[in-house]
Order: C-alpha cells, then structure tokens, then sequence
C-alpha cells in the first residue's frame, strides 16, 4: 500500500476528543468511572432550541445551505456580534461552520503560507498548534504562568513577533486553565496586532461562561486585524450540532467560506435553523445560560474547596469549565498521574498536549455528585502514592 502524506503523519490526533472517547468505551464497557474528560455541557439542548429544529424538519428546510450558511442565521449573527460583543459587524462579515473548529481550521487554511508564524499562549487548548502547522505554519509558544493566574503577559508576546508573525490565537475564558484575561491584556494584544500588522484570532467559545470578571472583545480595537471566533455549542449546550461562527475582515471571510464551498459544502442546515432559534429567543437563551452558568459556578466551587482540602493544589479559574490540577503528588509526569487516576476510578486529561506539563485538565461539566465522586477518589488515590 502507498503511503500517508508527510501532512498528515506529522499531525496529532486531538488528545481531548482521543481521551473522551476513551473514557466512554471503558464506561460502556461497563468500568466505574467518572470522566472529566469532557469539555462539553452536560446540559441537554433547550427545548426551544430543539423545538426550532423539528419545524425546520416539517418545513422541509433539509437542503444545501451557502457555505457562509444561510442568510437569516448571518443577519442574526451581525446583530449578535453587534450587542453582545461591541463589534461592527455587517452580515456578509459573518460565517457559520462546522462548529467552532472549522472556523478556526479555515481561517488558518485561509491567512497562512508555509512558514508563516502564529504564536500560541501555552498552554493552549491542543489543537490550535496542530491546525497551525496543517495549514503549513510554524507554532511559535509564548508561556502564561500559573504564578501570573495564566493571564499573558504582552511585554513577552512582544519579543515573540518576528517579521514571518501572521497571527496570535488568544482564547478567553481559556481552555484549559479557566483565565479570564483582564480588558487591559486584551487591549495591550490588539494594539501589538495593529502595530505589527498581524491577525489577532480571538477564540470567544466559553464568552458566556464567566464567574469573576467581564468578556471582553479585542475586535473592537482592530477591527481590521480580528477575526473573532465563537459557537454555540458551549452556550447552548450544542455540541453534537456543530455548529460555529466566526466575523472578520470581508475578504477573510470570504476566503474561509470558499474553503468550506470546496470541503463541507455547508453546515447542516436543520442545525443551523435550530442556532437562529438559539440566538434570536434572547430571553429563553439567557434563562439557559444563567441557569447553566451558576451550575457550573457550584461545582467550580465545591471542586475547588475539595481539591485543597486533600492537599492538592490548583489555580482559580474566572471562566470556562476546567480547572488545571498540579500532578506533583501522584506521580513524576501527568501521563503517569492520568493513568494512576484512572485507575482509581477518575478519568482526566493530561496536560501534555496542551503544554501544560505536570498538570491534568479537569472539566466540571459534570454533576456535583460526579465531583464529589471524583474528590473521594483523588483522596484514596493519593493515600496509595
Ligand atoms: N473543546 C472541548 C475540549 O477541549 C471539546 C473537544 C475538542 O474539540 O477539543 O475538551
């Protein structure tokens, strides 16, 4: 048989879709386990949400969509953008895709020639370096440190810029430490971005999902050099719909859309009808997120005060739904603490692949009686070591 392309054999398959299912098949299998694997809601999709997408089905609405998506969902995307987000945006500046990771995969696909640099804050949810260097770029890593909660510091972005720097991914609220960077950070990175002539790609996915502190969209202040990224499977508890969306720079946007009209065509039509339910019902959707924003703000809560009172040490998170544990006292490397976790009944991610050495990810997407599960076991884990 022919071989693979050099592409494809130099790229990781995503440790945070590879560990979730590994954790499915083992409970399946029938194995106790409590996974906090999982960056997705536990939360079932509203039912107004789900309610829209049987219309559509009855009225037939199962055809192709543009591969910008359909027109009513970009007109109410612009408005989105518009009052949640300070953002000046016209419909044709918007895409929907498939999920938030097909924006992101396209807009790379879109800006970048081999060799060209993006930086990357570490640790960085896993797949913006593998997305990056698909595309034929160079992952260039700028560390946030835990000593500084993970909020970046742009003096040390600023010695990362070279003249090969297309772009700078920020994520916030951030997977996978939880960092809710503050408006003067995302201030200072969109004036490095204007006067460095780079694209800020500003990943809003976990915007709603705020415990202390405010989102805020650098888009506002380069509007020309920002392409924010977002979806509506964390918000709206949609992940199996996959549907994402993205405004930038027309004629980025444009291109991104034309690599969609070459690859997925469109998104899925039905889902898209659904997510115009989602964003236009503002008063069902912002009962479902605050609903779902306190749950998660609980068992943030109660994981925390669990974890310290074993003994175990882990920053605060502002936002999202992880939280990164220091694998110090179970083992001499996260690999081996995720394996002694799991056998003791708690599936997590490890920190490798997000360079977050010496740590695991964990999600609290999960029940509080999962949670409390979880801190038990951690506890006789730990007694073992
Ligand atoms: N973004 C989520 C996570 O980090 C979902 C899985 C993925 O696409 O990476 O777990």
């Amino acid at each position: 048989m022919r071989g693979l392309s050099q592409r494809v054999k130099g790229m990781k398959p995503s440790a945070t879709v590879a560990v979730n299912a590994k954790a499915l098949e083992l409970r399946r299998q029938g194995v106790d386990l409590v996974a906090l694997t999982a960056g997705e809601p536990d939360f079932d999709t509203p039912e107004h949400v789900k309610e829209a997408a049987r219309r559509a089905l009855a009225q037939g609405k199962t055809k192709y969509a543009p591969p910008a998506g359909i027109p009513e969902l970009r007109e109410a995307l612009a408005e989105k953008f518009r009052r949640e987000n300070s953002l000046a945006i016209a419909p044709d500046q918007t895409i929907v895709t498939v999920g938030g990771k097909q924006a992101l995969f396209n807009l790379f696909q879109a800006i970048l020639d081999p060799g060209d640099e993006v930086i990357v804050l570490a640790p960085y949810w896993v797949s913006y370096p593998e997305m990056v260097r698909f595309a034929g770029g160079v992952p260039v890593e700028v560390e946030t440190l835990p000593e500084e909660g993970f909020v970046p510091d742009p003096e040390r972005v600023k010695r990362a810029i070279t003249a090969r720097t297309k772009a700078l991914v920020v994520n916030s609220p951030n997977n996978p430490t939880g960092a809710v960077y503050p408006r003067e950070v995302l201030e200072a990175l969109a004036r490095l971005a204007l006067e460095h002539d780079f694209y800020l790609v500003s990943d809003e996915i976990y915007e709603h999902l705020i415990y202390e502190g405010e989102h805020f969209s650098p888009g506002q202040l380069a509007p020309e050099h920002t392409i924010t990224v977002n979806g509506a499977a964390k918000a709206f508890a949609m992940t199996g719909w996959r549907i994402g969306y993205a405004c930038g720079p027309k004629a980025v946007i444009k291109a991104m859309a034309d690599v969609s009209s070459q690859s997925t065509t469109s998104p899925d039509t039905i889902a898209q009808w659904a997510t115009l339910e989602a964003l236009t019902n503002q008063e069902a959707s912002r009962a479902f997120i605050e609903m779902a924003r306190e749950a998660y703000r609980r068992r943030r809560d109660l994981l925390l005060k669990g974890l310290s009172e074993i003994g175990l040490k882990a920053v605060r998170p502002s936002g999202a739904f992880y939280v990164l544990l220091d694998t110090s006292p179970f083992a001499e490397d996260e690999v081996k603490a995720a394996e002694r976790l799991l056998e003791g009944g708690v599936a997590v991610v490890p920190g490798t692949d997000f360079a977050a050495f010496g740590h695991v990810r964990l999600s609290y997407a999960t029940s509080e009686e999962n949670l409390r599960k979880a801190l038990e076991r951690f506890a006789r884990v730990l007694q073992r070591v």
